[in-house]
């Protein structure tokens, strides 16, 4: 039987996060205020905790962190992740992985051959000014850039680029985005600005939500919906209406877990870079599943605990909603 919540939910996504720690400090993401980062685990003890959620069920894996690829041992990782098969369906285990794409362009053709099926940049600007604003870090555009297009070279497509805008911060990068996605054939999705951040900035003012975003991209061309590529998929996907030859190319999407959430086909469930789960990204607690294994647990222990912790899954976030409550983490400790 898949891994199921006590909502009807199949949980078929793990996100592991496999380090605290960044190379960038994005104003929205990190307060700036060098913090102590939760810890992280050996590589080894991520693949035996992943191998019980692939026994479950867990069907694709997104490795995340802070920065994953600043884990030296990233690619032995995938290796033993693209090795497994899962439960249900007897296919290889999907294996993705979500970077801020700076040390990229040299690991993309290692992690194609280690068996990475996805690669996910997290961007949030294509001026290069801009970049180093909110990145906090010099030079960090055309390491970026690189690494897209390394990535791209090295089969890992289709490149997806994630956005998260918000309101007078980077709105104005949408249409030269939805440039880049054309030029750079790469398909960047724009996420509505949650709660998650360390700073505790966000207010419902702050949020760019979905119809705005829907105008200012049909403002740079008309777009045309495209269906979702599978069941669950939380982007809405678009491409652009050929007007002149050589249009119709490059894909966007809209992630609106803020004006159009999407709690009720929730797939998800997340391992932090310290061994915790946590069941929803706005979770009041976590659930320490190293601590199973540190008293000496077996993998039926691991199992059950696994179990027994996904019916508490939240049914959905209460964002903006009066008594709503900050999740007890922010997303830069949690891994997305
Ligand atoms: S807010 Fe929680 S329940 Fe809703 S989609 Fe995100 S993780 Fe799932």
């Amino acid at each position: 039987m898949p891994l199921t919540d006590k909502h009807g939910r199949n949980i078929t996504d793990l996100r592991v996060s496999i380090t605290d720690r960044c190379n960038y400090r994005c104003v929205y993401c990190r307060s700036g205020e060098d913090q102590i980062p939760f810890s992280e685990l050996p590589i080894e003890t991520y693949v035996r905790l992943i191998r019980v959620f692939v026994s479950l069920g867990v069907e694709k894996v997104r490795i995340t962190g802070g920065e994953p690829l600043l884990r030296k041992e990233i690619i032995p990782l995938v290796e033993e992740l693209a090795a497994m098969t899962t439960t249900n369906t007897a296919k290889p285990l999907d294996v993705a992985i979500t970077t801020n794409g700076h040390l990229l362009a040299k690991l993309a053709q290692p992690l194609k051959h280690a068996g990475l099926s996805r690669i996910t940049v997290s961007m949030d600007a294509v001026d290069r000014n801009k970049f180093a604003q909110i990145t906090r870090v010099a030079n960090g555009y055309d390491a970026v850039v690189a690494g897209i297009r390394a990535a791209k070279h090295a089969g890992l497509e289709p490149v997806k680029v994630n956005a998260v805008v918000l309101r007078g911060f980077n709105e104005d990068q949408i249409v030269p985005f939805a440039r880049f996605a054309c030029d750079e054939g790469v398909i960047v999705r724009f996420i509505e600005f949650m709660p998650l951040e360390e700073d505790r900035i966000w207010a419902p003012n702050t949020v760019v939500g979905f119809n705005e975003m829907l105008d200012i991209l049909n403002s740079f061309r008309p777009l045309v919906p495209l269906p979702a590529t599978t069941p669950g998929e939380t982007a809405m996907r678009y491409t652009f209406a050929s007007i002149s030859s050589g249009d119709g190319v490059g894909e966007v999407g809209i992630i609106a877990p803020v004006s159009r959430a999407f709690c009720g086909a929730c797939s998800r469930v997340r391992l932090t870079s310290d061994g915790k789960i946590r069941t929803c990204l706005f979770s009041q607690s976590d659930h320490d599943l190293y601590a199973v294994l540190q008293r000496g647990g077996t993998d039926a222990d691991l199992a059950n605990f696994i179990e027994k912790t996904i019916q508490k899954k939240e049914a959905r976030h209460h964002i903006g909603e009066p008594g709503f409550l900050k999740p007890s983490r922010s997303m830069v400790h949690i891994g997305g």
